[in-house]
């Protein structure tokens, strides 16, 4: 089976970096898959997973937002934040969605405390997601 390199990289440094058969990522404009090969381009990222699939075994890392970069040989991701989902705190998560949840009841539609908390919401659903605490 062919493999494509991957790495998850963030302002702290290298999350992952490893080999696989196929990446999965969630741009914005849609769900992208990639295999060996794919043609280059770049493509921002939703908060969301990044499924990293060989030998049958998929690891997820959770992404909060960034790009993805993709050579033929080579896909990396940069992302404000990204954790591996053996790494996600799941209590903080909680407590963090809990937060956000109580800012966005308070906040009106139009504010930016709205939309701030609406992405604290996401990422922390992403993380619960990710590390299995959903
Ligand atoms: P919180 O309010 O809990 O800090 P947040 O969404 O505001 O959540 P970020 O600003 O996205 O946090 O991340 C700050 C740093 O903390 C990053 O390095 C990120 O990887 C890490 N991080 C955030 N939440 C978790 C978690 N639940 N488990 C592990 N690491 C986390």
């Amino acid at each position: 089976m062919k493999t494509i390199q991957v790495s998850v990289v963030t302002p702290d440094g290298a999350v992952i970096e490893t080999d696989v058969e196929m990446v999965s990522v969630k741009a914005v404009s849609g769900e992208l898959g990639i295999l060996p090969g794919h043609i280059p381009l770049v493509a921002p990222l939703t908060i969301s997973a990044v499924r990293l699939k060989s030998g049958g075994k998929t690891e997820l890392v959770a992404v909060s937002g960034g790009f993805v970069e993709v050579r033929p040989d080579k896909v990396t991701i940069l992302a404000q934040a990204a954790e591996l989902a053996k790494d996600i705190d799941i209590d903080r998560a909680r407590a963090a969605k809990e937060r956000a949840e109580r800012r966005l009841a308070q906040a009106k539609a139009d504010d930016v405390e709205f939309k701030r908390a609406e992405l604290a919401l996401k990422r922390a659903m992403n993380r619960l997601r990710v590390g299995g605490g959903l």
